[in-house]
């Protein structure tokens, strides 16, 4: 029935869909077991362990993306290309908290708007990549590494091995525990200083304009505080969601729950139409008509994580993952690029939100900084003229990545900053608006990305170049990110 009720209205989850049905569509990024007994000990391990994270969340976040979709709140999303296992500890994850708390006071300043936060983290452990084999220093030809929960960095352990998949769930639950438990002890509590070091800035004027910002903010901080604005403990505690790339299906499979709906979902209940026909209670004789309706009280949630989104090499309308993105509960991202048609992208949303529920779907874009001039406005001219209501985010690292001299990953802070500017200014120009960023970052001061306050050069790339994937913005670049967005959004 193509998730259509009898009487052509979407039902949701669609009658046709169940967690598994993609396994009947082309599969792009397909994972090949060699050992299906291993895989099906896997599975059924995760098809019995509690969820990580909760409907009644999932769905807190689903309002607050539909601020975000309405322009009442903006969407920060950031975290590592690549996470891996060895993360999961306490440091790496206290500076990435800490980075997006900072990274969204700036934004909260620049925005004038709550700022919705989302970390990659907590499950990124699956990457798609360009080809299965890579080639090692010497010359040999080895598989690719396609994160931790298929295989591992090292040369010896490119093996795909099902055991990683159950590795996978207890290093998320045991990352989300830590960032739960560090929020609830007041690491995000904003009665305590914040370090706001940027290092060395090369231009004095930079320097200012930063400082100016840091003092406004610390301002306004003490002045809520003397004031006691802070009556309800908003300042001592904030949400943090996760997500991660719905890549590797088997996995989100079976996280996927069927629960029932917590009773703060919004909107009037979804009305689906009973099955078949029924017998009148009162004559006993059957109904032909299909007038009898139940009110949905369940759906299917991934319970790996609040978030989810499609990558930019698997979000083909007829293949597996948009099958299995279009049942969930979950709000999802999409990632568009330069080879997405105006006519997918329209399609695309009517599989995945047949009932067109603000918010539910957040489009990410990411072109490049040569290509967002040219593709964007297409993009929020095809979507203008459809009922649906989405969160645009800018993804400003995965269209501006390019190569060293030496071979080096890299991308330029400049080249960075200059797609999400004009993301800002069509968007305006659109009339639309820049709904939120997705960033590659890490609390770490690596040295990945060139450019930035202190100027890395590509020479400066070897002193701590730590990504197994793609490079990311550090601390310090991150930060002044954020500064330099909050000071065009407030221009
Ligand atoms: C990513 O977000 O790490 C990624 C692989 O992005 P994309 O799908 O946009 O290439
Ligand atoms: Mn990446």
């Amino acid at each position: 029935m193509n998730g259509h009720g009898p009487n052509g209205a979407s039902s949701v989850p669609p009658d046709d869909w169940s967690p598994s049905s993609w396994r009947t569509k082309p599969t792009k990024q397909q994972v090949v077991y060699e050992d299906e007994s291993a895989v099906a000990k896997s599975r059924a391990k995760l098809q019995s362990v509690p969820p990580i994270v909760t409907s009644t969340e999932i769905w807190k976040l689903r309002r607050a993306l539909a601020d975000v979709a309405q322009g009442k709140a903006f969407l920060l999303q950031g975290g590592d290309c690549a996470e891996l296992f060895d993360y999961c500890n306490d440091s790496a994850i206290d500076s990435k908290i800490k980075l997006l708390l900072q990274m969204s006071l700036v934004l909260i300043w620049g925005g004038n708007k709550p700022v919705v936060r989302i970390a990659r983290m907590a499950g990124q452990y699956a990457k798609p990549r360009s080809s299965p084999m890579e080639k090692t220093a010497d010359g040999r030809d080895v598989p690719s590494f396609r994160g931790d929960i298929l295989n591992g960095f090292p040369e010896d352990q490119r093996k795909i091995d099902p055991d990683r998949l159950v590795q996978a769930y207890f290093h998320s639950a045991a990352t989300l525990n830590y960032v739960r438990a560090q929020i609830a002890s007041g690491i995000a509590d904003l009665h305590n200083p914040l370090d706001w070091n940027l290092g060395r800035v090369g231009d004095p004027s930079v320097e200012g304009k930063y400082k100016m910002i840091v003092e406004s903010i610390s301002e306004s901080l003490r002045f809520m505080r003397t004031v006691g604005a802070d009556t309800a403990g908003q300042l001592e505690t904030v949400d943090l969601y996760t997500s991660h790339e719905g890549l590797l299906l088997e996995y989100e499979e079976a996280l996927t729950r069927r629960l029932r709906h917590p009773s703060n979902r919004t909107g009037p209940p979804r009305m689906k139409l009973a099955a078949g026909p029924k017998v009148s209670p009162l004559t006993g004789g059957a109904l032909t008509d299909n007038s009898i309706q139940e009110p949905e009280t369940t759906g299917y949630y991934n319970t790996s994580a609040h978030f989810l989104w499609v990558g930019d090499r698997t979000r083909q309308p007829d293949h597996a993952h948009i099958e299995y993105f279009r049942g969930i509960e979950n709000p999802i991202g999409i990632k568009v690029g330069p080879t997405t048609s105006a006519e997918d992208l329209v399609q695309l949303l009517d599989i995945v939100n047949p009932n067109k529920e603000v918010g539910k779907v957040t489009l990410i874009t990411r072109y490049g900084e040569g290509k967002v001039g040219d593709l964007l406005p297409k993009h929020i001219e095809a979507v203008r003229r459809t009922p649906h209501v989405v969160v645009w985010q800018c993804d400003p690292m995965h269209g501006n990545t390019r190569s060293t001299s030496t071979g080096i990953k890299t991308r330029s802070f400049h080249s960075v900053f200059n797609e999400l500017s004009a993301a800002l200014r069509i968007h305006k120009e659109c009339d639309s608006f820049l709904g939120g960023v997705h960033l590659e970052l890490t609390g770490d001061p690596v040295t990945e990305c060139t450019g930035g306050s202190q100027g890395l050069q590509d020479e400066d790339l070897g002193e701590r170049y730590e990504t197994f994937c793609d490079p990311r913005l550090n601390e310090k670049q991150a930060l002044e990110l954020a500064f330099l967005v909050a000071g065009s959004q407030r221009e």
